[in-house]
């Protein structure tokens, strides 16, 4: 898309002096009729088409859409507006969380933090689209919810409430009712074999349905030529790199944790050519890639007491806490001290990949598995924009990667950019993140479905 295109086709509504005169004699009785919109005016905007911020902008939000945006030479402020002076502040598109296990605790933590839209892929089938239903009524404070229902997994099966299949017939049928149900794309796990794959991929697309993957027994190139939109965590990519991927297969097969842990050591020995290798082959089948830095690093570091002393902690509800019982997560995976040392010294090439990945062209989008373990919905967004920063990307290349891109793997083109005739989701801060991505903590108020919210009352909600 070329992103400048957008700033040339603004519309630009000049005032007339007619209608200025009009709006003059017509004050007094204008007064007593409610805005009808609202008009943001003053601020430095990244609008998600373009890496440049443009200065002192106006942008009049009507229902929950943008009619205009443009400089305030440009815009002309349309009667019966509430006007918000925002001089000085700056405003990006509302975040989209490209990878969330949705629960209702998360929603206002997720706004509070600029997440406006959230890709759910996996959850209790009947509860999570339930929620879906109710947060896109409007009835929720919820940010929009896109959601994979239940994911669909081989036995034994990770999760009691996946969708287990044992053969293409099942995966076929469970597709069916994924699709009927209504699903937004479909979620398939990591017991998933290259022939699953095929009948998911084959019914999924009779549906118009994209499938994603967090694969184990299926390597990520396999994964892409069969048709996998989108592959999260990057898993599948060791397993398409080393040479021998056997025992990689044995870990997957022995049990969650288990092929876990052999896919997070892989990387360690992995070199720089082989994973542009895979890289190319992945754009060329145009999978995006949901690389989650924030759960592998988090993972790395349950040995470190600060991991355990984040201030974002703070965040998470008492009983959520307990719930989340890292240390049970430990003792089930039996990882040990060598293990969480293994962690980290997969972590750069990691980085590596995905600064290959999007230097050659593929698509890159932020999420980050909230609200797993340690993973705290809305501010683990932030985190994980910063890793993409460390691992290589722009400050802008980041928001890129939390809004357009996301907007596109979602399918969503209403969603991801500040431009006439898309939703007005979008984020109000004090600092400007262009220059430090770290600047999104300064979020002062967040705008979803046209309704304009501070941080603050959102927080009433919790
Ligand atoms: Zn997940």
């Amino acid at each position: 898309m070329a992103g400048r295109s957008y700033l040339i086709t603004r519309p630009a509504i000049r005032v007339r002096a007619l209608a200025a005169a009009a709006f003059a004699l017509g004050a007094a009785a204008c007064d007593r009729t409610p805005p009808d919109g609202v008009a943001l005016v003053g601020a430095t905007v990244f609008d998600g088409t373009s890496p440049q911020p443009q200065l002192d902008q106006v942008i009049i939000v009507r229902n929950d859409k943008i009619e205009a945006i443009g400089t305030r030479a440009e815009v002309d402020i349309p009667r019966r507006m509430r006007t918000v002076d925002l001089s000085g502040r700056f405003i990006v598109p509302g975040l989209i969380d490209g990878h969330v296990h949705l629960q209702r605790w998360t929603l206002p933590r997720f706004l509070a933090a600029g997440v406006t839209t959230v890709r759910d892929v996996h959850g209790p089938f009947d509860s999570i689209l339930a929620l879906r239903e109710q947060a896109n009524l409007g009835s929720l404070t919820s940010p929009r919810i896109f959601s994979a229902g239940a994911m669909i997994d081989a036995a034994p099966a990770t999760y009691s409430d996946a969708f287990v299949v044992g053969g293409a017939n099942d995966a076929r049928k469970a597709v069916d009712k994924l699709a009927v149900t209504g699903v937004d794309y479909v979620k398939v796990y990591t017991r998933i074999t290259p022939e699953l794959l095929r009948a998911i991929v084959d019914e999924a697309q009779t549906f118009g349905l994209r499938v994603t993957a967090h694969l184990g027994l299926t390597d990520a190139v396999t994964a892409g030529e069969i048709g996998v939109r989108s592959i999260e965590h990057m898993s599948g990519v060791p397993e398409a790199a080393v040479a021998n991927n056997a025992a990689l297969y044995a870990a997957h097969r022995e049990g969650f944790f288990d092929g876990w842990t052999a896919f997070e050591k892989a990387w360690a020995g992995l070199d720089s050519a082989t994973l542009a290798r895979v890289a190319e082959q992945l754009v060329a089948d145009r999978v995006t890639i949901v690389p989650t830095l924030v759960l592998h690093e988090t993972l790395s570091r349950l040995d470190d007491p600060a991991t355990m002393q984040d201030s974002s902690l703070r965040l998470v509800p008492d009983s959520e806490m307990s719930r989340w019982d890292v240390p049970g997560m430990v003792a089930r995976a039996g990882w040990t001290a060598e293990d969480f040392s293994a962690f980290r010294a997969s972590r750069p090439n990691q980085d590596l990949f995905v600064r290959i990945y999007r230097a050659s062209g593929g698509k890159v989008v932020a999420g980050t598995d909230a609200a797993n373990q340690l993973i705290v919905p809305g501010q683990s967004l932030i985190r994980e924009l910063e890793l993409l920063v460390q691992a290589g990307f722009s400050n802008t290349d980041a928001l890129f990667a939390a809004t357009r891109d996301a907007a596109l793997l979602l399918g969503a083109d209403s969603l991801g950019a500040l431009v006439p005739g898309r939703k007005a989701d979008l984020i109000i801060l004090a600092r400007d993140p262009v220059a430090d991505i770290g600047n999104l903590r300064s979020i002062q108020q967040v705008m979803v479905r046209g309704h304009l919210m501070s941080t603050d009352s959102l927080r009433r909600h919790w």
